[in-house]
């Protein structure tokens, strides 16, 4: 827990949410500003800032974020039609929230390259 930390917040249920998916490691909410029918966001519940401070050490929690990105999608119904997991990351990656968290995008086709 991390004060001030909008996420860790969250993990603490200072802040509600709609949470989708949740185990020892990782909680599963909805985007409160969806940008696509489905858009989830998964993180772990420890705070790491950013893909960028990520370290040798977090690498079974790492794979678990991504594990829950894939049970969240196939409870969204998204596995077979396909979505994006996007990690924004520092100010040039667009990320605003620096807790470290991954977008789960699906239910319409999704342009590329990104904006
Ligand atoms: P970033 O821009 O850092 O990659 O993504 C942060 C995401 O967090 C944004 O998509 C934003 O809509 C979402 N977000 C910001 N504040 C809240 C909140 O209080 N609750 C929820 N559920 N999502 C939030
Ligand atoms: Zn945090």
């Amino acid at each position: 827990m991390t004060d001030s930390c909008l996420f860790c917040s969250i993990v603490a249920r200072d802040i509600p949410a709609d949470i989708v998916y949740e185990t020892d490691a990782v909680i599963a909410f909805r985007d409160i500003g969806p940008q696509a029918p489905v858009h989830i966001l998964v993180i772990p519940k420890r705070h790491i800032p950013s893909l960028a401070q990520a370290a040798v050490e977090d690498a079974e929690l790492m794979g678990e974020v991504l594990l829950a990105v894939r049970e969240v999608a196939e409870r969204e119904g998204l596995a077979e039609v396909g979505f994006r997991t996007v990690l924004n990351t520092g100010d040039d990656g667009g990320q605003t929230v620096h807790h470290l968290h991954a977008h789960v995008l699906g239910g319409r086709g999704l342009g590329w390259p990104p904006g």
